[in-house]
């Protein structure tokens, strides 16, 4: 069956949805969204344990938390929903050394963009958080502006007002092909026959990013990295409220979720790509051991009660891929967030619905995202990653 509409967006996570809702809120129509699972936001999106934050090493990264954070200030009223959205800032730490350095020029950057991040001793850390051993610290960057919000409670929240807008939804169909006239975009076609016409094509399709981008003879330099949470009891020890701590030394981080139950994660970003989200508790012994370092009288107490895996789409320079690219006219990519895709998704889906709509970006300069950026190494890696 033949069925037509302008835009089609292959991807139903947080990333996909945003751009509906920004496309459809700026007047865009016949949209719709196809997605391979038979419900929407089962993918990386499911997975994010919510934290948004400004401390990035780049320009780009930072603003496009700054747009974003717009966004979630202004959530409920958007879209009626309440996301959750709490800022208890984030707090990194480094030893002696050069992450420490590079967290220093990172919070100065961060400062000259408006960002109220500040540099932190030992001795403040431990006064946010008593429980952590600092000794071995030289210092941190805490931001008080940073936070977390429900990426759930978001997707949904955009969702209804696209679907009120007239945004189609289409589920349980994979794209498999992407046709092309003239050398351009045609339409998709799902693995159950089904054919959409189209004008615009765009590829917010997560981990799997490029596999549809071949589809379009496109190359992605992206790729599907496990990444492992281990859902702890609570302590009633620590202070409610506290930061998303991240020790940079080994990765490990810290976050208290709003019902007070603790994430433990980080610590394996040497694993090899790969798209099944099975859980290697081999791992727990180096989220374990962090732990230990970094709050033992918290790694003591608690327990693990569950762990799950979601998949991050990384590429070289830890930053997303957004724009246009060849060889057909009218595809377009918006993915590969580094694990960053939950914070950056209002900035991504109000730029990609400029570039749509305005043949442009107009928020923020996105050359630094631009998906050729590789063959022509042009660019500046993100160095602020756990
Ligand atoms: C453990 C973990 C913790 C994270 N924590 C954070 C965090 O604290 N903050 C943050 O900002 N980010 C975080 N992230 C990253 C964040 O989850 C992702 O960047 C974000 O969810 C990406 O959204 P997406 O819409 O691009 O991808 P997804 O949510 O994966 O959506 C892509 C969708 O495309 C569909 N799809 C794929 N191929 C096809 C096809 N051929 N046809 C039709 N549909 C298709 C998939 O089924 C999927 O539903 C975390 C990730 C993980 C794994």
């Amino acid at each position: 069956m033949a069925r037509s509409a302008e835009i089609v967006i292959v991807g139903g996570g947080i990333i996909g949805v945003s751009i509906a809702y920004h496309l459809a809120l700026h007047g865009a129509r016949g949209i719709i969204v196809i997605e391979r699972e038979m419900e929407l936001g089962t993918g990386a999106t499911s997975k994010a344990t919510g934290g948004i934050r400004h401390q990035f090493s780049t320009p780009v990264n930072v603003r496009l938390s700054q747009v974003s954070s717009s966004h979630f200030a202004g959530f409920e009223a958007e879209t009626g929903i309440d996301i959750g959205w709490r800022q208890h800032g984030y707090l990194f730490m480094a030893t002696p050394g050069a992450e420490w350095d590079a967290l220093q020029r990172s919070a100065a950057l961060q400062v000259s963009l408006g960002v109220p991040t500040r540099l932190v001793t030992p001795a403040d850390m431990q006064g946010l958080v008593p429980q952590l051993r600092v000794d071995d610290l030289a210092g941190g960057t805490f931001c008080p502006i940073d936070g977390s919000a429900n990426p759930t409670a978001a997707l949904q929240g955009y969702l209804g007002v696209a679907r009120r807008l007239g945004v189609r939804l289409v589920t349980g169909a994979e794209v498999i092909a992407i046709d092309a006239s003239g050398g351009r975009v045609a339409g998709v076609r799902a693995a159950n026959g089904d054919r959409y016409a189209a004008d615009v094509v765009i590829d917010a399709a997560g981990p799997r990013v490029a596999d549809v981008a071949a589809l379009a003879g496109a190359t992605v330099e992206a790729r599907p990295f496990r990444r492992q949470v281990f859902v702890m009891s609570r302590d009633p020890e620590l202070p409610s409220g506290m930061p998303f701590i991240v020790d940079l030394a080994t990765g490990w981080y810290i976050h208290q979720e709003a019902n007070g139950r603790l994430l433990f994660g980080g610590t394996d970003r040497d694993n090899r790509p790969g798209l099944e989200p099975v859980v290697d508790w081999d791992g727990f012994d180096r989220v374990a051991n962090a732990a230990l370092h970094r709050a033992p009288a918290v790694a003591e107490r608690v327990r693990v009660e569950t762990a799950y895996t979601g998949i991050r789409t990384l590429t070289p320079d830890f930053h997303a891929i957004v724009g246009a690219v060849g060889p057909l006219a009218g595809f377009i990519v918006a993915s590969a967030c580094n694990g960053h895709g939950f914070m950056h998704a209002p900035a991504v889906g109000q730029i990609v619905a400029e570039i749509v709509l305005n043949g442009a970006a107009r928020s923020l300069d996105i050359a630094p995202l631009s998906p050729d950026r590789f063959a022509k190494r042009a660019g500046r890696d993100e160095a602020v990653m756990f």
